[in-house]
Formats: structure tokens, C-alpha cells, sequence
């Protein structure tokens, strides 16, 4: 499967603030490494989940493949060019972004026919505006999509909305779309039927997904391949059914305590005790030691290990084909 998208070594940082997105909290005047030195890759018609906990700059790594911040170092390759500011135009139409909050994210005084339209304006597409607003609410699952032209934000439901914001994304034909969180926000009823229509979209139109999540769970469901993060790393990524099965980092066998399928809800919830993490405190050695059970309940020095989960930085290693992990234990 050749890559879409390519994400080299990248590094995130904010120097000086204390809110830096969902739940990543630093300390005012101290570096935060959001994303530190990430590597990760999306194929044709792959459908990756990166999940982590709130914090753990997942979204930070999803804004910045989208060109919304800067990274500090690294590259973001698409369709193996590098993209810069030369090429980020052709870019930003080919990876489109779903937020999680479709009422955010959708103008209340415009219309949905003027939601989908505003993409193909920005972009100066004029040729048969109508016939493709019609084409991607129509795809987006809103049908007929003529009856949607002048309604407004207000007389839509949540997963109604959600799907207008997917058909502004699919009005560029996009190769690839980045998800935010994307059923968060809606009913537990609808969730499943947005969830199948991405998933529709990538065997129908060919899309890759990159689905940003807290929710292992949610992983489970739709992700071929699944990336752990932790305070700004990929700690563990591989295929979903072996992530999710056979997890090799102590960190997703802790979020998988609390996925809802294991009687469990993760949601706006720290999963493990100790700190939260903090990026602008990244502990020595494996960032996850002082909340690692296998350090708190004596397995990590028993196996000779502690030491080096304390003073190391792990690598990201290939344990089993395609499935890496980033533990001394592993
Ligand atoms: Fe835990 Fe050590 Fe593995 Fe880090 S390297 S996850 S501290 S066992």
C-alpha cells in the first residue's frame, strides 16, 4: 500500500501558554513538546486511528498535518512530496478536516447549500457549483439533497449537521480526510450510522482516514491500523486486531481497561492515576514511568528493567510484522 501521507520526525512545540488544546494544559513561560518526534503513515484506503487520552497532542499532530500550526522540526510528505508553503493550496484540497462539534463548525446564519459551496469558492471551483453541493450532500447520506439547499444549522439534527460538515469536506473530492473526534459530540444513536458512512466513503471513493479519537473502542470498530500516543509520542502502532488483542505497551493495555465494549467508559476521564500528563514536564528516561503499573507494582525490577525504564528513552521497535512499540519490556 503506498503511503498518502507521510508524517517524519515531527515536533510540535509552544513556548509560553497555558491552553493548548483539548485537556493539554502547561505551565505559563515553559516549552510544552506537544508532539515530539513523531513519525507516522496513512495509505490508500487506509483507515488509521490515532487515540490517546485528552492531552496527549493527538490533535495538535492532526492540526499540524492540516497546516493549521507550525511544526518546529520534521517533514509531513503527501503523495511523497514534501508539502511547503509552494504546494499547500493543491494540499489543503486534497486532506480535508471533520471537527468534532458540527454546531461549531457550521456558520448558523448560512445556509447548508452555502456551507458546502464555501470550499469550491475559496478554491475559485465555479464550474457547476450546484451539480457538486448536490453530488456531496448526496454522498454525505443527505438525500434528496435538494431539500437540504435552504435549510439552516438550526432545523438540522446533530448527525444531520455532522454530515453537512462531511459533504463541505467531500465538495473538494479530497483524497484523504482527518477526523477529529468525529461522533464525540453526537448521540450515541447516530455515531454508528457516521461512523459507516466514513467508512463507505473510503471504500467508495477511494478516501484514507485519519480518525483522531480518545476512544479505543471506536478504534476497534473502524481503524485498520491503530497508533497509541503519549505525551507527544506514538508509543505503540499496528494493525487494529493486534493492537487491540495483543497490546505490547503497559499504556494501551490501560485504555483498554476502560473501552465501554469491556464494561468501561473512557470518556472525559483520566484513565490511570499519578499526573496527568504535563508537556512541558516530560519525565527522564520512558515519559510513562511514573504512572506505569509495570514500575508501580515491582515487575518492571524484577525483570532487571527499571533502571532503564527510568533513565531510557525507549525506541519505537518492530516486536511482531507491522506491530511497534516503544517499552523496555516489550
Ligand atoms: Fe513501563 Fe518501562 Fe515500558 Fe515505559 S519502558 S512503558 S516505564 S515498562
Amino acid at each position: 500500500m503506498s503511503p498518502v501521507l507521510e508524517v517524519q520526525d515531527l515536533h510540535v512545540t509552544f513556548a509560553g501558554r497555558v491552553g493548548l488544546g483539548a485537556g493539554l494544559l502547561g505551565r505559563r513561560g515553559a516549552e510544552a513538546r506537544a508532539v515530539d518526534g513523531v513519525d507516522l503513515t496513512v495509505g490508500e484506503r487506509e483507515v488509521v486511528a490515532l487515540a490517546g487520552e485528552s492531552g496527549c497532542g493527538k490533535t495538535t499532530l492532526a492540526r499540524t498535518i492540516m497546516g493549521l500550526e507550525r511544526p518546529r522540526a520534521g517533514r509531513i510528505l503527501f503523495e511523497g512530496r514534501p508539502i511547503g508553503r509552494n504546494g499547500l493550496r493543491a494540499y489543503r484540497r486534497n486532506v480535508q478536516m471533520v471537527f468534532q462539534d458540527p454546531a461549531g463548525a457550521l456558520n448558523p446564519r448560512q445556509t447548508v447549500y452555502e456551507s458546502v459551496a464555501e470550499g469550491l469558492r475559496v478554491h475559485g471551483l465555479h464550474q457547476d457549483e450546484e451539480g457538486r453541493v448536490a453530488q456531496a450532500l448526496a454522498s454525505a447520506g443527505l438525500r434528496p439533497p435538494e431539500r437540504f439547499f435552504l435549510l439552516y444549522p438550526h432545523e438540522l439534527s446533530g448527525g444531520q449537521r455532522q454530515r453537512v460538515v462531511i459533504a463541505g469536506a467531500l465538495v473538494l473530492e479530497p483524497k484523504m480526510i482527518v477526523a477529529d473526534e468525529p461522533v464525540s459530540m453526537l448521540d450515541a444513536s447516530v455515531r454508528g450510522e457516521i461512523l459507516s458512512l466514513l467508512l463507505r466513503l473510503r471504500d467508495e471513493l477511494g478516501l484514507a482516514l485519519l480518525i483522531v479519537t480518545h476512544d479505543l473502542g471506536l478504534a476497534w470498530t473502524v481503524a485498520d491500523r491503530v497508533a497509541v500516543m503519549y505525551l507527544g509520542k506514538i508509543v505503540e502502532v499496528g494493525p487494529a486486531e493486534e493492537v487491540l488483542t495483543r497490546p505490547l505497551h503497559p499504556y494501551t493495555r490501560a485504555l483498554l481497561e476502560v473501552v465501554p465494549e469491556r464494561g468501561g467508559d473512557l470518556a472525559g476521564r483520566r484513565v490511570l492515576a499519578g499526573e496527568p500528563p504535563d508537556p512541558t514536564r516530560i519525565p527522564p528516561g520512558c515519559r510513562f514511568h511514573p504512572r506505569c503499573p509495570e514500575v508501580a507494582e515491582g515487575r518492571a525490577a524484577a525483570l532487571g528493567q527499571e533502571h532503564r525504564c527510568l533513565g531510557e528513552v525507549p525506541a519505537l521497535r518492530e516486536i511482531a510484522p507491522g506491530h511497534f512499540a516503544a517499552c523496555h519490556l516489550a
